[in-house]
């Protein structure tokens, strides 16, 4: 039987996958077996989980059953956290939070995908003061391909290893086993959809936009109409919120629920028109039961610095009759800054432009260097996890902490065990 990633582009070079239930287990398969790699929820794009010898998911790894396995623990500073394995998955952990009063600042479209494969590769959601996912973790146990179990803290960063570098680190330094993340109270979220932001207007008020609510996605595909809808999640403690009825920069509210793929029933998708709900079902933007975005798809995303976000718009719809045949649709979001050493939004604040593709790999990669070249005056970092053909010198300009974190890597895996032909291309040994 093959196993392959959620998307089915990807068939892994392997059939063999271990379930681990504790350190030890996961210890002796990194120290016997010729080559790991980690996996997750499989929902990347590319063969960054990919290797010919063992994939090990944490899937029975302490698994998180309900809210009343959580411990939340609470610091002498007042900063509440909660422990989980590494193969929880966000919407697992986010309905047993919201049950014991608490949540997380963020989460991605989909509730999904696992904690440390999102944190691996840099997941974010959306939201101007919103960081990645990875910004939440406080602490991490990582367990090293020399089988030592590191444990990690934001608190008690040390020289040898700071804990900046261990958070998007594309499986490359061990298997994280647990994951602390920062918590706080339950609040709730109305989601609103707006339909139709002309060009002219987006250019002159971007920022403005995505100021405008907790968390902005703008869906485009590349028409006369500009942005086809924006999906304003707003949090209900917030000092403003949308006026009932009223337009967003001429965009009129959506009078029914939407997809945000045309033509498509809107049943996947979390409750909107208003309605306030926790913020687990609102903030992503599919619902936990059903299957996310179309299912039948490929995608990229790539981030500039929020200064060149307007002019990163305009390149990519300069080039929208190249685009449009293979799109499903463009999604529009922002990021706070982390410090993370291989986070695309680690040194400054972001936006990035994710494309839903058709199912054409061969098509979507030929396009993806001229996209890529028209990006290059903006920086742009390609998401780890999805489609990119980013060269590895111009990885190695675009973060300048890639060969710190390499060296940190071959430090912690002399062997060599969990190199696979991905971290080849993107982390060449020295
Ligand atoms: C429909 C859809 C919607 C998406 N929406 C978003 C979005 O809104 N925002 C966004 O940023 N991304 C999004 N993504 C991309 C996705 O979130 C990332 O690719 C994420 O990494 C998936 O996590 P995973 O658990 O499936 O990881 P996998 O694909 O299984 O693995 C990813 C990486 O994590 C490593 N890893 C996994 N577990 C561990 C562990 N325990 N220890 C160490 N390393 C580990 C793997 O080795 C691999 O390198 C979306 C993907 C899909 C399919």
């Amino acid at each position: 039987m093959t196993e392959h990633n959620w998307a089915g582009n990807l068939r892994y070079s392997t059939t063999r996958v271990a379930h681990p239930t504790t350190v030890e287990q996961v210890q002796e398969l990194l120290t016997t077996e010729r080559s790991v790699r980690a996996l997750g929820s499989r929902h990347c794009f590319n063969d960054v989980a990919d290797t010919d010898g063992v994939l090990l998911s944490l899937d029975r790894f302490a698994p998180l059953e309900g809210a009343d396995d959580l411990e939340i623990a609470t610091s002498a500073d007042g900063t509440s956290t909660v422990t989980v394995s590494g193969g929880t998955r966000y919407g697992t952990l986010a309905t047993a939070l919201h049950a014991r009063g608490y949540a997380i600042h963020n989460l991605a479209s989909l509730p999904h995908i696992s904690v440390a494969g999102a944190i691996a590769t840099g997941t974010h959601g959306s939201g101007d003061r919103n960081q990645g996912l990875a910004g939440a973790v406080m602490g991490l146990e990582l367990v090293t391909a020399t089988g030592d179990v590191l444990v990690l803290g934001r608190e008690h960063p040390t020289n040898a290893f700071p804990f900046d570098a261990a958070l998007v680190n594309l499986g490359a330094l061990g298997v994280v086993t647990r994951v602390t993340l920062r918590v706080e109270p339950t609040f709730e979220v109305r989601q609103d959809v707006y339909e139709g932001i002309g060009w002219d207007v987006l250019a002159e008020h971007l920022d403005e936009v995505t100021a405008s609510a907790y968390s902005v996605s703008l869906f485009t595909r590349w028409g006369d109409e500009g942005i086809h809808q924006a999906w304003l999640k707003s949090r209900v403690d917030a000092t403003t919120l949308p006026a009932e009825g009223a337009d967003l920069f001429g965009a009129r509210p959506a009078t029914e629920p939407r997809h945000p793929l045309p033509g498509i029933s809107a049943v996947s998708c979390t409750e909107q028109l208003g309605v306030p709900g926790p913020w687990h079902e609102r903030l992503p933007h599919f619902r936990m039961e059903f299957t996310p975005s179309n299912g039948d798809e490929l995608q990229s995303e790539y981030l500039v610095p929020r200064e060149h976000g307007a002019a990163a718009v305009a390149a990519v719809r300069s080039l929208r009759e190249h685009v449009v045949p293979l799109l499903q649709v463009n999604e529009i979001r922002t990021m706070a800054a982390d410090g993370q050493w291989l986070s695309p939004s680690g040194d400054h604040d972001a936006l990035g432009i994710h494309f839903t593709w058709l199912p054409d790999q061969p098509a979507v990669e030929a396009l993806l260097p001229r996209i890529e070249d028209a990006l290059a005056p903006f920086d742009a970092r390609p998401h780890w996890g999805k489609l990119f053909t980013t060269p590895t010198d111009r990885l190695a300009e675009l973060y300048p902490r890639l060969t710190d974190f390499r060296d940190l890597a071959e430090r912690l895996d002399p062997q060599g065990v969990l190199r696979n032909p991905y971290l080849d291309r993107v982390l060449p040994r020295r």
